[in-house]
């Protein structure tokens, strides 16, 4: 293919209408058919990535191969394409002017007025370009965060208006989100707010070539017929998004509604392949038919959210439908764990799994579910924190080392187990200075952890400043929880697990971020299988 196609999908009506699994589905069946294809997010917040929010704010912050801490979205991505994204594929305002202030400061304006049009504006096209002009995609989808109309979006909006001028329509199409709401009072699909919406988009001279409509009911022909008529799309480009009970039927409902077949129609792309979803249907059956139950217990501080897990809740479902067991998640906070009761919370669980996280609010109930995990042999996953919370409540409660803890937590602890890093000492600034991306590791053979990823040499995603304290490596190893994971350069342990339990892992990465529905991670993939066993057992 001689040039990259650029497709970018806007959002109106409201926010929250899944942008994101539109654009990962149109990417997946694109992909399916051959096309080599990618997807970016712009944000238009002033945050320079979304590492500095809190997960209540913006759900969970997604960690890529080269250490970018990324929007959700981009985990939604990378488990439906099963490619991998870079930092180029997420880009905010506030890294924009960052980098504009940054070219100002050198001299690269010099005599100019430094503006939104043309500079902000000229700085998003080459953001969006960036992809595009690295020759590995045939076909690059951004998606633009927000809702058309914010005051926020408008330089975002008026960039893909010039760039589509630019690479002219049979290069570059708008694929715009709406909601089609039902109003049960009235008993009707109402187009208004879409047609409003559509307006407003025009006002910044940019015209929708294929609308996709979310919806609770479905769209008749009439109201196809008029959505078109008064939005100016052929009728075939008007797709119904309906509701679904899992996102990954999203990409078969696009395929019914023909979004691909206008997609390459429009963007004057061969389409007489078939997108083969061969594997992926095969996935879906496995979900859709599982052959047993089990309960784990999601321990954490941000469980009203379900944005907040995100990455671990999906490497679920893929890991259960490797199983073919369905996997229920009871989310459980923390702070109510106690003495009292934990054991109405936990006993009945097959598994348990302490999340990850930041700052002292929750963690003394998490130590609590470690130890009952531990004790009643319940097969534990510990991630990142919940890896540092298990060495915790081994170091306290085997080990007897009174108020071990991390320095996170008490600066002032006799027995810091988990410490800060040398390297993150003399750090001040919060933003991307943790330890990021993908690390080597090296397991140890004849573990379980060798024995679930079949091999010894590893690459896993990091998120965290404080480490595994190897003075404390000896006393541990002696009284059962062996380090069977090591970064090969800094001797640091990645990954802890317990002699005497039948499975009890603690990694300080994240697994989670690597989990794909073409390739579920080992990792949860022996966890669940264990929680299996586990019920069988009991049973
Ligand atoms: N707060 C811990 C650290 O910084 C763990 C981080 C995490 O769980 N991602 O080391």
């Amino acid at each position: 293919m001689a040039e990259t196609k650029y497709i970018f999908v806007t959002g109106g009506v409201s926010s929250s209408l899944g942008k994101g699994i539109i654009a990962a589905s149109l990417a997946k069946l694109l992909q399916a058919r051959g096309f080599r294809t990618t997807i970016q997010k712009l944000d238009p917040y002033i945050n320079v990535d979304p590492g500095t929010l809190n997960p209540y704010e913006h759900g969970e912050c997604y960690v890529t191969e080269d250490g970018a801490e990324t929007d959700l979205d981009l985990g939604h991505y990378e488990r439906f394409l099963n490619v991998n994204t870079s930092q180029a594929n997420n880009v905010t305002t506030g890294r924009i002017y960052q980098s504009v202030i940054e070219k100002e400061r050198r001299g690269e304006f010099l005599g100019k007025t430094v503006q939104v049009v043309p500079h902000i504006t000229n700085e998003i096209k080459e953001r969006i370009q960036i992809l595009g002009k690295k020759k590995e995609y045939d076909i690059v989808i951004t998606e633009i965060g927000g809702t058309v109309g914010d005051i926020e979006s408008l330089p975002y909006i008026e960039a893909v208006r010039q760039l589509k001028w630019e690479l002219g329509d049979e290069n570059a199409l708008v694929i715009h989100l709406t909601l089609v709401p039902f109003l049960s009072a009235a008993g009707e699909l109402k187009t208004k707010p879409t047609q409003h919406s559509v307006k407003t988009l025009m006002e910044s001279g940019l015209k929708a070539d294929i609308l996709v409509c979310r919806t609770e009911h479905e769209l008749s022909d009439d109201i196809r017929r008029k959505l078109a008529i008064f939005c100016n799309v052929r009728q075939e480009a008007v797709i119904q998004s309906i509701d679904a009970p899992t996102i990954y039927d999203v990409p078969n409902l696009m395929l019914k509604e023909g979004l691909d077949t206008v997609t390459l129609k429009k963007l004057d792309l061969p389409d007489e392949t078939t997108p083969n979803l061969e594997q992926w249907n095969k996935f879906l059956d496995r979900h859709k038919n599982p052959k047993a139950e089990i309960r784990i217990g999601l321990i954490g501080k941000y469980v009203e959210l379900q944005d907040s897990y995100k990455s671990i809740l999906e490497a679920f479902i893929h890991a259960g439908a490797e199983n073919e067991v369905k996997v229920i998640v009871e989310s459980i906070h923390s702070e109510f764990i106690n003495e009292n009761t934990i054991k109405n919370k936990i006993s009945h669980l097959d598994g348990v799994l302490v999340a990850p996280g930041f700052g002292e609010r929750g963690i003394e109930g998490k130590i609590d579910a470690v130890q009952f995990a531990r004790e009643n042999k319940l097969p534990f996953l510990g991630i990142c924190l919940g890896m540092q919370m298990a060495v915790i409540e081994f170091a306290r409660n085997v080990l007897q080392l009174k108020g071990a803890n991390s320095t996170e937590m008490d600066e002032a602890t006799k027995h810091p187990v988990i410490d800060i890093m040398e390297a993150q000492k003399n750090i001040t600034h919060m933003g991307g200075t943790m330890r990021l991306g993908a690390w080597d590791c090296h397991l140890k053979e004849g573990s379980t952890i060798f024995n679930v990823y079949g091999k010894a040499d590893i690459k896993e995603r990091h998120r965290h400043r404080y480490e595994y304290n190897n003075k404390y490596k000896e006393q541990l190893e002696k009284a059962g929880m062996l380090s069977t994971g090591i970064n090969p350069e800094t001797g640091l342990v990645e990954v802890v697990e317990l002699k005497d339990h039948p499975w009890f892992v603690g990694v300080q990465y994240h697994p989670e971020y690597k989990s794909t529905v073409a390739s579920p991670h080992p990792l949860f993939v022996a966890f669940v299988k264990a929680a299996y066993e586990h019920s069988k057992n009991k049973a």
